[in-house]
């Protein structure tokens, strides 16, 4: 079942002196509970699709649905609770000054009880392997803790759509590793996942759809396995 709908989406940038169009006539589903690798090279737009998707641009031309609804009719709090993103650069996301502050935010300004939040950040914590620095301040994590805190934000508000943008560029085999079977678990648990990578090896261990992108326009959209091994 889909839970996003692009249809024949086309996004061109104000001040693109070149006239052809980032995004052209793309047209494309994500379905609920898969793991969808979003692939294509440096500047296919990839990037560019995630903000459409939080509204932090709009599509020029076509319709993007979040569960059967075009995205104008949700409001950005009820987008907000629902779409979770880890940019590719995840401390510019970060607001507090420590590990365990940045995972209550949220639940505090949800009004959830001092007991509540504490038990959710112990347990959070203890998912994505942060309990050791949980006084440490965001900013001074590692890049793979950085990356774990982000999808922990994720987890405590309970969002459904996990967007991460090339999350395991620059990161090192250990770090990799445990990311990606914190996202696996994660599917497995019913969350929906949308990463964003060039690394074909990710992709063929991990996901379970696949749309690759070349030049805004969508190349392929389906069976990962099929694609890798298509002559
Ligand atoms: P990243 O690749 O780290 O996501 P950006 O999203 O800032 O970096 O930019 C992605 C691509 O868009 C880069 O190739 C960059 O040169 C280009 N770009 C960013 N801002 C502009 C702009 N204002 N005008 C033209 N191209 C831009
Ligand atoms: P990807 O994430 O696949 O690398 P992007 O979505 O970042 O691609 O960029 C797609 C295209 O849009 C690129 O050609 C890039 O140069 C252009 N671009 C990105 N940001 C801007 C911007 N702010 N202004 C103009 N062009 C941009």
């Amino acid at each position: 079942k889909p839970i996003i709908e692009m249809q024949n989406v086309s996004y061109a940038y104000d001040n693109n002196t070149n006239a052809s169009s980032v995004l052209s006539e793309l047209t494309f589903h994500i379905h609920q509970g898969e793991f969808t690798v979003l692939a294509g090279a440096n500047g296919a737009g990839k990037s560019t699709i995630a903000q459409l998707f939080l509204r932090a641009k709009k599509p020029s031309t076509g319709i993007i649905k979040w569960k059967d609804h075009p995205l104008p009719s949700w409001s950005d709090h009820q987008l907000m609770a629902q779409i979770g993103l880890v940019m590719q650069n995840p401390e510019s996301q970060f607001i507090t000054e420590r590990v365990d502050e940045e995972l209550s935010y949220g639940p505090r300004q949800m009004g959830w009880s001092e007991d509540k939040r504490s038990s959710h950040v112990d347990q959070l914590l203890d998912i994505v392997n942060l309990s050791h620095v949980r006084d440490h301040n965001p900013f001074s994590l590692s890049q793979g803790q950085k990356r774990r805190l982000s999808v922990a934000t994720m987890l405590i508000n309970d969002q459904e759509l996990l967007i991460l943008d090339e999350p395991t560029f620059g990161q090192d085999a250990e770090n990799t590793e445990e990311l990606m079977n914190l996202l696996k678990s994660l599917q497995q648990q019913g969350k929906t996942i949308l990463m964003i990578t060039h690394d074909m090896g990710l992709v063929e261990q991990f996901a379970t759809h696949m749309i690759v992108l070349h030049e805004g326009r969508c190349a392929y959209e389906g069976n990962p396995i099929s694609f890798l091994h298509s002559p």
